[in-house]
């Protein structure tokens, strides 16, 4: 077990922790939602991650103490913890403080990720997780510079990594009408799993305009009015493409990027 002096002096920019997530991994989950992000995704639905603020600090030990409180219904649901963002292997130090305290316990762990990560330095902390969901926003490094901000090549270097390195992972594609919804999309996701024989399953997540109501808070500019929630047929479409090459796809509706209910 870690030293309490660890647990006491190791601290991390947290900006939530939400309980009974059942979303974000088996059974019902606490969600610790790490600020600070290297990406700046059009649609994305917390903007207020996007910056580690100095209000948000906590010290590891107050985050382990909120997290085991509801050790009994991760218990009951087989359930456990899941680390979202924000980008939480942007503090390496403090997701390997963290893991390391809740691995040591058998707790179920969950990584919610954009990918835009250092494999290598990463690579002792992400073999803890049991599940990792893998963001893909676009395999055209054009398209996917100017909806985020940021080429995807290392993001789609590190999903091949992962996966040969033997990570269960969920790649997981935010769906925004037209973005998304159209076939060049979904075959440029099928050529890439062709090209290094990926094996993963794709969840979908529709988009919302859940998060707006936040851009005006923090006095930003609301996503494009063109953004579009797909419609259920939209949705079918793509995951009779990706069915017909035999990569699972399935819709799910996560709320762990909304994160209303706020409990710190
Ligand atoms: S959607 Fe996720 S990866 Fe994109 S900017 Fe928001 S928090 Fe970062």
């Amino acid at each position: 077990m870690q030293e309490m002096s660890t647990l006491d002096k190791t601290y991390g920019y947290i900006s939530n922790i939400q309980h009974f997530s059942i979303h974000d991994g088996p059974g019902v989950r606490t969600t610790v939602f790490f600020s600070g992000c290297p990406l700046r995704c059009k649609w994305c639905a917390n903007p207020e991650t996007w910056l580690s603020k100095e209000e948000e600090v906590m010290s590891l030990m107050t985050m382990t103490d909120r997290v085991k409180s509801q050790a009994i219904f991760h218990r009951m649901t087989e359930g456990g913890i899941t680390f979202s963002g924000g980008e939480p292997t942007r503090q390496l130090h403090f997701l390997d403080e963290a893991t390391a305290f809740f691995y040591k316990l058998g707790k179920h762990l969950t990584l919610e990720t954009c990918g835009d990560f250092n494999f290598e330095k990463s690579w002792s902390v992400l073999k803890r997780f049991d599940l990792v969901y893998f963001d893909l926003k676009h395999t055209d490094s054009r398209l996917h510079r100017h909806l985020t901000g940021k080429d995807n090549t290392i993001i789609l270097e590190n999903l091949v990594k992962c996966l040969r390195a033997g990570l269960k992972i969920v790649v997981r594609i935010p769906v925004i009408d037209p973005i998304h919804t159209e076939k060049a999309f979904c075959d440029g996701v099928i050529s890439f799993f062709k090209k290094y024989m990926l094996s993963a399953d794709i969840e979908l997540l529709p988009f919302h305009r859940l998060g707006d109501k936040k851009y005006d808070l923090l006095k930003l500019p609301r996503p494009d009015k063109a953004y579009k929630t797909p419609s259920d047929l939209q949705l079918e479409q793509m995951i009779s493409y990706f069915k017909k090459e035999k990569i699972r796809a399935y819709v799910s509706h996560s709320d762990s990027h909304v994160s209303c209910d706020v409990v710190k």
